[in-house]
């Protein structure tokens, strides 16, 4: 098992710590989705587990433990996320708080190896309201044989009483060379690298994902559907009602990255791709970014997504026409 490059340091500092003896009992594991939190969680799950480490601190992959690990069998590593509902059909979208009563119950047997026990919660940030206040009780009384390592893309969804009892490692995106270097590596061309980066904020492992499958026509759309609506060729409500109907979350994000690309690009004196003209235009372009936002959070509750969107897009237009 080999880590995407840009863990690298924070592999070396976690395998150093395991060695020593000096890993914390929570560990909370953040940053966006595509960086590869969750491959750094098994490595760390599947080392502290290893009976004959190599000296890069990872896993053997060949000793007993290595192979019940393989087969997804190891009695000391528990892996907690969404379960199927009562139905047996559809996975639930929240970790609900029998998971973690179940999971306390066998962290406070001894392991059966004799060595650690470890547990991973992914995404800890779906953790329902009673399922994070049972998991403070764990955190509350630790033992010194368990380790409980939480992934998270977005940490600020769990209570701070969570947060303050994990010691927080943050992955962030490498440096473009890097990244470029790293999607070369996976087979990709250069021109086709750099385009989807730019789509993904810099992201290799969702510019990855992006090359893969429609992302990138998806926001094509949305930036023609930006563009026409500054130029009023076209109804704002048409437009809501189309965003609504199909991935609105994602329509607004690439939304919100393509407007602060032309706040960029305005900023650094040249055009922008929809349709503004000039530094003027930036106060609003920053206010639109964050206003997009606030409306990606509005989709997540209850609200209906096609007003919140017709909201939003109503903004997009109305200064235009002033
Ligand atoms: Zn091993």
């Amino acid at each position: 098992m080999k880590l995407a490059p840009w863990l690298d340091e924070t592999w070396r500092s976690l395998s150093e710590r395991l060695q020593h003896g000096r890993l914390p009992h929570a560990l909370m594991l953040s940053g966006a989705g595509g960086l590869g939190k969750r491959a750094l969680a098994d490595a760390l799950v599947a080392a502290a587990l290893c009976e004959s480490r190599g000296g890069d601190g990872y896993a053997c992959t060949r000793c007993r433990s290595c192979l019940l690990m393989a087969a997804g069998s190891h009695p000391d590593r528990v892996h907690l996320s969404f379960e199927m509902r009562d139905d047996g059909k559809t996975p639930r979208t929240e970790i609900v708080i029998e998971q973690i009563r179940n999971l306390s119950q066998r962290l406070s047997l001894s392991s059966q190896f004799g060595g650690m026990q470890m547990a991973i919660i992914d995404p800890a940030d779906r953790m329902n309201p009673s399922a994070a206040n049972a998991l403070l009780k764990t955190l509350e009384e630790p033992s010194g044989s368990t380790m409980l390592v939480l992934v998270s893309d977005q940490p600020s969804r769990l209570p701070a009483t969570i947060r303050s009892r994990c010691q927080r490692i943050q992955i962030n995106p490498p440096g473009h060379a890097q990244a470029v270097e790293w999607l070369r590596g996976q087979g990709i061309a250069n021109a086709d690298a750099e385009r989807a980066l730019t789509a993904m904020l810099g992201n290799p492992g969702r510019a990855r994902d992006a090359l893969a499958d429609d992302t990138l026509s998806l926001r094509s759309e949305c930036l023609r559907d930006l563009q026409a609506l500054s130029g009023h060729r076209a109804r704002a409500l048409t437009v809501a009602e189309a965003w609504a109907a199909d991935r609105p979350d994602q329509r607004l994000w690439h939304a919100a990255v393509l407007v602060r690309e032309d706040a960029i690009q305005l900023a650094q004196g040249s055009r922008g791709t929809l349709g503004l003209t000039g530094p003027a235009e930036i106060p609003k372009l920053a206010a639109w970014f964050a206003a997009a936002n606030r409306s990606r959070e509005l989709l997540a509750t209850q609200v209906r997504s096609d007003l919140v969107v017709l909201d939003l897009l109503h903004t997009w237009q109305t200064p235009r026409s002033s």
